[in-house]
């Protein structure tokens, strides 16, 4: 028996024998020059780019068999590689040095895909998330390389349809194309050498609710093909060929899980009501609108944090106006009524990086971070242009149903006063431009995700109609620890008194201002913790939609004392392994 561990990335406990696939090596390429002319060369180049755009055409037609969550994921890809085989920096460059240098055409796509990846690719000394964006760009690149090199050289792709039914998939490298051929009906969980917790394959994977575990160290080289796993995808943890009791472990708790997935089917058309007749709001984190459906399965009463960076493609033009107001109004549409709270962009830390750059602020390879200074509103308000046709984008879709606008890393009062100047000027022009408007603007509310913010939160609250917490940069500054720290988990914890007596000084001045406050960070996807926040006042949370059942759940076995018992000996908890014990063994 031996135990190995990777990235979490789809929950769910699966006992099943492994698949181990492997993909056929293509021959070495080099530095090769053609014996043929250059125009041959050209020429295969040629039926290579067909046959490729052939097969991803291919590939399209079996998204339809997909969740909604996958098929938006994958079509976007898709595009992207669709893209990159027409006019692109790569074939032009690839067919100059076919021509010039008298490359073969292989040479020439792996040569001009290295350079491309390596300038798209992660930089040292960077974050550990904006590596993994990074590499994802560069990722782009070297599949699309892979892909016109398997048809010049005719060496087969792999394929996953002759693995036996409910096996576990393994895999040195997974490709997020890879995991559109997923049919999660036959896989019963997919593990890889290779991929982090938030690239497309894992996104890809979570949309599928296939359980997987990526980046598992040693993955291909400790398990052989046909060996019995337990794979606990929440854990990220794999046992490979297990002895008896902890098999008859695993077995008990893959039951418990089917248990509880049946109660959560249950639970939600119930309310987040406390055992005292308190009702609890809980809304959703949103990054894509391929995340729609499972907040509606979950019973989300309403986005509560939609993250506007990540909606729109990097590598593409900047959506204008109205680009920016299709995405806006299809998501507000697609919640049927339930409000949808957009967030103006928040370039900075570990998001946004290429725009940062176009924008002229330096890169953390050039010794800039991005987490501090220029980000946020801060930056927003640097480029009013920018903002107002956010702004007006939003407005615009305020008119497909209820709106609420949130400014992030928010840090004093004047930057709410410009920014709803802003808003309003948007507003008026539109209105000049006949462009009907709700008669009361959308409220605009604040991220209070800075210490700043928190100790100011009595003169902020004069300026906003809501506020929402953002507990994962709020730890990040007040206990200066990156919030992409993977050495020690424990160094960066929420859970420490600073942290929350933040939380209190905000939750209290909210209170005391009549404007509602919600926490939107990820300490709202730990029910205990979402406990000890509504002993401490807090009526509403928002968070990833998969945290939501649990947290409903126990919230529906809660009264308020227990919270508020919860609460006091939390504050009395004077250093965070205390708190974090605290809340840890709460209800036993
Ligand atoms: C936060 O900082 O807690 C937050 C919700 O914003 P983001 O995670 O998008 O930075
Ligand atoms: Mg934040």
């Amino acid at each position: 028996m031996r135990r190995l561990h990777g990235r979490s990335v789809s929950a769910g406990i699966v006992i099943a024998n492994v698949a181990l696939v492997q993909e056929r090596p293509l021959p070495t390429i080099g530095n090769a020059c053609s014996a043929d002319t250059p125009e041959s060369e050209l020429a295969r180049l040629d039926n290579a780019i067909t046959q490729t755009q052939r097969q991803i055409t291919k590939l399209r037609t079996k998204l339809e068999a997909l969740p909604e969550e996958g098929r938006e994921e994958i079509g976007a890809l898709l595009d992207v590689y669709e893209r990159m085989l027409g006019h692109s920096r790569l074939i032009r460059t690839a067919r100059a040095r076919i021509a010039k240098d008298r490359l073969t055409a292989e040479a020439a796509v792996q040569q001009e895909s290295e350079t491309l990846a390596a300038l798209a690719g992660p930089k040292p000394n960077t974050p550990e998330e904006e590596r993994e964006a990074a590499a994802r760009r560069a990722g782009e690149f070297r599949e699309i390389a892979r892909r016109l090199l398997r048809n010049l050289t005719g060496v087969s792709f792999r394929a996953f349809s002759n693995l036996p039914v409910g096996c576990i998939l393994a895999a040195e490298q997974l490709r997020p194309a890879d995991a559109a051929l997923i049919d999660p009906t036959r896989i019963a969980a997919v593990l890889s050498e290779g991929g982090g917790a938030t690239d497309h394959t894992a996104i890809m994977l979570r949309a599928l609710n296939v359980p997987a575990v990526l980046a598992v160290t040693d993955l291909t080289s400790a398990v052989q093909d046909g060996d019995l796993l337990i794979v606990d995808g929440a854990r990220g943890e794999i046992v490979v060929n297990p002895d008896p009791a902890t098999l008859a472990e695993a077995q008990a708790a893959m039951a418990a899980e089917a248990q509880e997935r049946k109660g959560i089917s249950r639970l939600r058309r119930l309310p987040a009501r406390l055992t005292g007749g308190e009702d609890i709001e809980l809304l959703a984190n949103v990054e894509l609108p391929a995340e729609l459906p499972l907040l509606r399965r979950n019973g989300a009463q309403g986005i509560g944090l939609l993250r506007s960076e990540f909606l729109f493609d990097e590598d593409r033009e900047w959506p204008d106006e109205m680009a920016q107001y299709a995405v806006y109004a299809g998501i507000v549409r697609g919640m049927d009524g339930l409000p949808t709270t957009i967030r103006v962009l928040d370039w900075g830390g570990e998001k946004g990086l290429e725009r940062l750059r176009m924008l002229g602020y330096a890169a953390a390879e050039d010794g800039g971070n991005p987490a501090l200074g220029m980000r946020g509103l801060r930056l927003l308000l640097h480029h009013p242009e920018i903002l107002l046709t956010q702004f007006s984008a939003i407005l615009r879709a305020s008119m497909d149903g209820p709106v609420r606008v949130l400014l992030p890393m928010v840090t004093a009062t004047n930057e709410i006063v410009t920014a709803r100047e802003l808003f309003e000027k948007a507003a008026r022009r539109l209105r000049r431009k006949g462009v009907k408007l709700p008669s009361r603007l959308p409220p605009l509310g604040i991220m209070v995700e800075t210490p700043a913010a928190a100790m100011t939160a009595d003169a902020l609250v004069q300026h906003a109609d809501f506020l929402a917490i953002g507990t994962n940069d709020l730890t990040m500054y007040t206990l200066a620890v990156d919030r992409a720290m993977t050495m020690d988990s424990d160094l960066y914890s929420p859970l420490h008194p600073a942290v929350l007596r933040l939380i209190a000084t905000t939750v209290n001045a909210a209170l005391r201002g009549h404007r509602p406050v919600c926490v939107c960070g990820e300490l709202a996807a730990d029910p205990h913790a979402v406990a000890l926040l509504i002993g401490m006042g807090l009526r509403s949370f928002s968070m990833t939609a998969s945290a939501l059942p649990p947290v409903k759940k126990l919230i529906r076995a809660l009264s308020l004392e227990e919270c508020d018992t919860l609460r006091r000996q939390a504050m009395l908890a004077d250093d965070p392994p205390n708190l974090r014990a605290v809340v840890r063994n709460f209800r036993g």
